[in-house]
């Protein structure tokens, strides 16, 4: 649970700009469930009407020995710092302490939860969500009236009374559509969520950092990146998975991309590059191989294990799968064997004592190329036949390609992203760039967008 604070004002009037503040209520919950009521005068600075006397009962004989704002600013401040901002009509009690704030040269930011937009959320049979609504619907006690710790003290008995009138995944239903995230990392800073952008692009969370610097913990893509980092922190679908990446997760960084494709690319690359400790997928590279075909004479092409990260795509040797491993691989090539009817030994899987046929012509699955009775080049047509729906796109371009996307305009040669750039000297600085090693990762996204990809002009 994220620490709370449930602020109510006193103003001389309805406008944040040009009214003053005349009295701050904050009831303060921390994620503990420890609970700190304070209240404070404060002297506008200016007249206060006899109808805002009337109505708040705070006078300007109260007022004229309070602290002004300024003077209470800092410890405000301390007592809403990493706290969801709970208010009723909460943009006014909002808008107001930030008015406030700046006066002081303070820049105040924090997540804001609006109660009577909570309250329309939970409750949308009912038509009236003002405070005096919801003192008479949920039997709420009022200790007085439009002082500003009472009402602050009537909101927190609201939030206590919908927990115990609804379940956890309503309210935190209601919370997501209002785009408030209560469940906030404890030690993020809950300003970070006004400044995350909606736009597509690749976001990282760190830690603490360690004597190894500062390493990623995650890193994602979303095509929304404030949507996809919220969704991280919704109470309702947490794994445990999601609650210890919550627990640790300090800072978030994040790349904004023209698009999708660039969100990708980017996450594949940055997952290789930083090895967050928490991707789940996070695949080694250097052990992926793949299938290619080498002539053993006489017509005989014979399949041969090669790690992708040496392999030249643009040299038209032509590329089977790719596996995490060997073994993966074997295991694939050992299944096709056997469901095409090809020979053991001339597949590669096993070696010739003697003259002596294969073990699969014993069994009379090998139709006898290892002893002659089949023609070395027609079983190497039907190995062929068999490996062709694992054969890899060859680079379709003599040299380096771009997508364009947006405004950017991603660099791919012989499937290895080389970077995005923004114009014409950035993409020349990356092709100065020492080509990253063949990712599969990489190759999965770019295979599938071969008809966005265009010969890099003038090379
Ligand atoms: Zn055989």
């Amino acid at each position: 649970m994220t620490a709370l604070a449930f602020v109510d004002l006193e103003t001389t009037g309805a406008t944040a700009t040009s009214d003053r503040i005349t009295e701050i209520g904050i009831v303060e919950v921390d994620a503990d469930g420890t609970v700190r009521e304070w209240q404070q005068l404060v002297n506008p600075g200016t007249h206060i009407s006899p109808f805002i006397e009337n109505l708040t009962g705070i006078s300007n004989a109260m007022v004229a020995t309070a602290p002004p704002f300024a003077e209470v600013a800092e410890d405000v401040l301390r007592r809403l710092k990493g706290r969801l901002f709970i208010a009723h009509n909460a943009r006014f009690d909002y808008g107001f302490l930030k008015n406030e704030f700046k006066r002081s040269g303070i820049e105040f930011r924090a997540p804001v939860l609006c109660t009577v937009k909570l309250s329309r959320a939970l409750y949308p049979e009912f038509k009236r969500h003002s405070l005096d609504s919801l003192i008479e619907r949920h039997g709420l006690i009022a200790n007085g009236r439009h002082r500003a710790l009472a009402d602050a003290q009537l909101i927190h008995q609201f939030w206590q009374r919908i927990h115990a009138e609804r379940s956890g995944e309503e309210i935190d239903a209601a919370l997501r559509k209002l785009n408030t995230y209560p469940s906030l990392p404890p030690h993020l800073d809950p300003a970070i969520i006004d400044e995350l952008p909606e736009t597509p692009g690749v976001y990282l969370f760190y830690g603490e950092a360690s004597e190894h610097g500062e390493l990623p913990l995650y890193i994602g893509k979303g095509k929304n990146i404030r949507n996809r980092v919220l969704s991280h922190f919704s109470a309702d679908h947490r794994s445990a998975r999601e609650m210890t990446l919550a627990q640790q997760t300090r800072r978030i960084d994040w790349i904004e991309t023209a698009g999708e494709i660039g969100a990708l690319l980017r996450e594949a690359e940055l997952v290789k590059t930083r090895q967050p400790t928490q991707n789940r997928q996070l695949r080694r590279n250097e052990d992926v191989c793949t299938w290619t075909l080498i002539d053993a004479g006489d017509g005989w092409l014979k399949p041969e294990l090669r790690l992708a990260a040496d392999l030249d795509f643009g040299i038209g040797n032509a590329c089977y799968g790719l596996f995490k491993s060997p073994r993966e691989a074997t295991q694939t090539l050992r299944k096709l064997v056997d469901a095409h009817q090809l020979c053991d030994i001339l597949s590669g899987l096993d070696r010739q004592v003697g003259n002596k046929p294969c073990f699969g012509h014993q069994t009379r699955r090998c139709k006898g190329g290892c002893v002659g009775k089949e023609p070395l080049a027609k079983h190497s047509m039907r190995l062929m036949g068999a490996m062709v729906t694992l054969k890899l796109a060859s680079w379709p371009f003599p040299g380096p390609a771009i997508i364009r996307e947006g405004d950017e305009a991603h660099l791919i040669d012989g499937w290895r992203y080389l970077g995005s750039a923004r114009s014409d000297n950035e993409l020349h600085a990356l092709l100065e760039l020492k080509r990253p090693p063949f990712d599969r990762d990489i190759y999965k996204i770019l295979s599938k967008q071969i008809a966005l990809m265009k010969a890099l002009p003038g090379r």
